[in-house]
C-alpha cells in the first residue's frame, strides 16, 4: 500500500506505511526489524543498532543466542504444548524448582504464565484466594493498595491495581473499584526540602497506614509495589528502609505484600531478586522480562511457603488455570537463559558494568542543564529530563522529549536503542529514558553507550 504522509508526534511530516497491525500508530514510521546479532539489532534498511535497553528491559543475553534457540527447538520437537490439567513437563518442573530454590527457602511454589500482566492477574487472585482459605468466615478482604505512578500490566485487573494514569484513563469505568493508591517513594520529587530519608520513610509509612485505616484495616488483601519502579517512574529505587517500613504496616494489618519484579527482577538490578537488596521478602512475587530474555513469552508468579501452606490446607487448588500456562517452550527458554546467567556469572557482570555505567552517566551528563536526575541500580538506569534544572520543572507532555531522544538514537548519527518512559512529576508530564542493556555487556560497550 502506498505510504501516507502523516503528522508525526513532534509535528513533522513523515511517510507512514499502511499496516494491518491493529496497534500501529500511523503517525510513526516504524523501523522494520530483520534480526538480532549479540547486542545489536539489525534493521531491514541495514542500520545496525546497539540495543542499549534490551527492548523494554527484556533482553538479558542479547540476541541470536544459539543455546537458547536450540533448547526451545528441542522442546518444541519433543512436545510443544502441555495440557497442565493432566500432565506436566520436565522443563516446567525444573524451572519452578529452580525459581523456588533461588529464593533460599522463602518461596514455596511457582506458576508459569506468558506475560507480566497475566502474572499480576494471578498474583491478585492468589492473594484473594489466600484470605478465602485463611478466614472463610470473613470474606471481606477484597481490597488492594498500590502506588501512584506504578505500572503492573495492561489487562483490566492489572491496570486496576496499577497507577499509570495515561493507560488507565480510557478504561477507568471498567476497572475494579476496590484498588486504591498511595504515594510512590520518589527521592527526586517526593521528598520535602531538608527532609531526611528516615523522615521521608516515616511519612510514607504513615500515609500507607492511614490508607489502611481509611479503607478498613481488615479489608485489604495486599499492598503491591515494584522494588525498583520501572517504566512508570524510571528505574527508581526506594530510599533505604522504605520497604521494611511498609512491610511492617502490612504485617500490622495482616495484609500480604506483593512485589512486582516483572521489570526489575531476575538479575536486572544485580541480584536475582531485587528484594534481596531490601532485606524484605514478599508473600507473592511476579517475574517476567529477563526470565526468558525475550526468547519466548514467559513470566511467573512465586508464592511464599506460608501462602502455599494456607492454600494447600484449604479446600481448593488455585482457581486460575489457562490454556498456555506452564508452556513447555517458554519454560525451556527460561531454563536455558537462567543456566547461562549462572554459568557465565552474569550477575557479577551486571553489578560491575552497572557501576561503570552509573559512573559514566554521572560524569558525562549530571551537569547537563536538561538532565534533572540520574538513578538506577544494576543495569537498570534512567535519565530524567527537565526544562529547568533548578526547579525540576518537567517538559510539557506534548514535546515528547523522551520519545524524541529515543527516535534520535535510532538515527544514523547515533545508532543506539534506549527506552522511553513517562515522567516522575505526575506520571504524565516530564520524561525519562531507560538504559537497560544485556547482562553480558562489555566495558568497551558501556563506554560507547
Ligand atoms: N509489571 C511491570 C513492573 C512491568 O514493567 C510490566 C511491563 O512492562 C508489566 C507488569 C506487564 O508485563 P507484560 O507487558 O509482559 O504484560
Amino acid at each position: 500500500l502506498a505510504p501516507v504522509p502523516q503528522a508525526s508526534r513532534n509535528g513533522n511530516t513523515r511517510p507512514a506505511k499502511e499496516s494491518a497491525v491493529l496497534q500501529r500508530d500511523l503517525s510513526y514510521d516504524f523501523a522494520l526489524l530483520a534480526r538480532g546479532e549479540g547486542n545489536y539489532l539489525v534493521l531491514e534498511d541495514g542500520r545496525k543498532i546497539f540495543d542499549g535497553s534490551g527492548g523494554a528491559a527484556v533482553g538479558c543475553l542479547g540476541w541470536g543466542n544459539q543455546r537458547v534457540a536450540e533448547a526451545v527447538m528441542k522442546q518444541v520437537l519433543a512436545i510443544p504444548y502441555c495440557a497442565t490439567v493432566f500432565y506436566t513437563t520436565g522443563v516446567q518442573e525444573e524451572l519452578c524448582c529452580y525459581l523456588v530454590e533461588s529464593t533460599k527457602g522463602h518461596m514455596g511454589r511457582a506458576y508459569i504464565v506468558n506475560s507480566g500482566s497475566e502474572a499480576m492477574e494471578a498474583a491478585v487472585k492468589l492473594a484473594r484466594q489466600y484470605f478465602l482459605e485463611l478466614t472463610p468466615s470473613q470474606p471481606q478482604r477484597t481490597r488492594f493498595i498500590s502506588r501512584r505512578q506504578s505500572y503492573h500490566g495492561i489487562t483490566l485487573g492489572a491496570l486496576a491495581v496499577g497507577g499509570h494514569d495515561y493507560r488507565r484513563a480510557k478504561f477507568e469505568p471498567l476497572l475494579m473499584k476496590n484498588a486504591t493508591r498511595v504515594s510512590p517513594c520518589n527521592a527526586y520529587r517526593g521528598k520535602n526540602p531538608g527532609e531526611t530519608d528516615e523522615d521521608y520513610v516515616a511519612r510514607l509509612a504513615k500515609e500507607l497506614d492511614d490508607e489502611f485505616q481509611t479503607v478498613g484495616p481488615d479489608t485489604v488483601c495486599a499492598f503491591i509495589a515494584e522494588p525498583v519502579v520501572g517504566a512508570a517512574l524510571g528505574c527508581m529505587p526506594a530510599v533505604p528502609g522504605y520497604f521494611k517500613a511498609v512491610a511492617e504496616v502490612c504485617r500490622k494489618y495482616g495484609a500480604l505484600l506483593i512485589f512486582d519484579e516483572v521489570m526489575c527482577g531476575m538479575g536486572r538490578t544485580g541480584t536475582l531478586h531485587a528484594w534481596e537488596q531490601e532485606g524484605v521478602a514478599p508473600d507473592i512475587q511476579t517475574i517476567g522480562k529477563a526470565l526468558g530474555g525475550g526468547y519466548q513469552p514467559v513470566a511467573g508468579v512465586l508464592a511464599s511457603k506460608h501462602v502455599m501452606d494456607v492454600l494447600q490446607k484449604g479446600s481448593s487448588v488455585f482457581v486460575h488455570g489457562h490454556t498456555y500456562q506452564g508452556h513447555p517452550a517458554g519454560c525451556a527458554a527460561a531454563l536455558e537463559v537462567q543456566r547461562i546467567i549462572l554459568e557465565e556469572n552474569l550477575l557479577a557482570n551486571v553489578r560491575a558494568m552497572g557501576a561503570l555505567l552509573s559512573r559514566r552517566l554521572k560524569e558525562r551528563l549530571a551537569s547537563h542543564p536538561n538532565v534533572g536526575n540520574i538513578r538506577g541500580r544494576g543495569l537498570f538506569w534512567a535519565l530524567e529530563f527537565v526544562a529547568n534544572k533548578a526547579t525540576a520543572e518537567p517538559f510539557p507532555v506534548e514535546d515528547h522529549v523522551a520519545m524524541e531522544i529515543c527516535e534520535k538514537g535510532l538515527s544514523k548519527e547515533y545508532l543506539v536503542n534506549v527506552y522511553p518512559g513517562s515522567g516522575s512529576a505526575d506520571g504524565i508530564r516530564g520524561d525519562h529514558i531507560i538504559i537497560s542493556p544485556a547482562f553480558n555487556i562489555r566495558s568497551d560497550e558501556v563506554e560507547w553507550l
